[in-house]
């Protein structure tokens, strides 16, 4: 069973991939119906992005926070430093999986990652989480020209979208509780 479901942000729950301020940030259409699902079925949604222009000064870490409460995430988890640090929660490292393992008391091979790109599905692999990639954003580019970054992982699923993707996570908790 899944049992909380991490979402990025840029290209997953809205935008064009690139970095938008939260104050200009929209969804997609069908992306409040999305987390909504998860919430009536009782999945933690967690928000799971790197925003390294915090680390500039450009926003505020608070500027997501409230952006992510807004969109009803039971917590957020947030790389906030630079493209080029060595820090240990900038995907495709896993550190905010792990992170968030231990502050929600999580098993992670029972979570799924949703993102548009092949950090989103190495982070998630490295932890044995399962992984669904999205089309939207970047998605179609990371599943063809860039498909070679992220070779040697495989999703669990490949989604149009994100409400795809919810779909197709409860009908993998469905036929789990047969
Ligand atoms: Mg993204
Ligand atoms: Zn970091």
């Amino acid at each position: 069973m899944i049992e909380a479901v991490f979402i990025d942000r840029d290209g997953t729950l809205g935008g064009n991939g690139h970095f938008i301020h939260p104050k200009n940030f929209e969804l997609y259409p069908f992306s409040k119906t999305a987390l909504e699902l998860l919430k009536n079925n009782r999945i933690k949604i967690y928000a799971f992005t790197n925003q390294h222009r915090i680390s500039k000064g450009e926003v505020s870490l608070n500027d997501f926070l409230v952006e992510f409460e807004s969109y009803g995430f039971d917590k957020s988890y947030i790389c906030p430093h630079p493209m080029d640090s060595d820090c240990n929660c900038r995907k495709p490292s896993p550190g905010l999986l792990i992170k968030a393992a231990e502050e929600n008391n999580l098993n992670l091979k029972n979570c799924a990652v949703i993102g548009d790109v092949g950090s989103d599905m190495i982070a998630a692999d490295k932890v044995g989480s399962i992984k669904i990639i999205v089309k939207t954003g970047w998605g179609e580019g990371s599943l063809g020209l860039y498909r070679d970054q992220w070779q040697d992982v495989t999703p669990d699923y490949i989604a149009n979208n994100l409400l795809d993707a919810v779909n197709w996570i409860l009908s993998f908790n469905e036929m789990r509780a047969l």
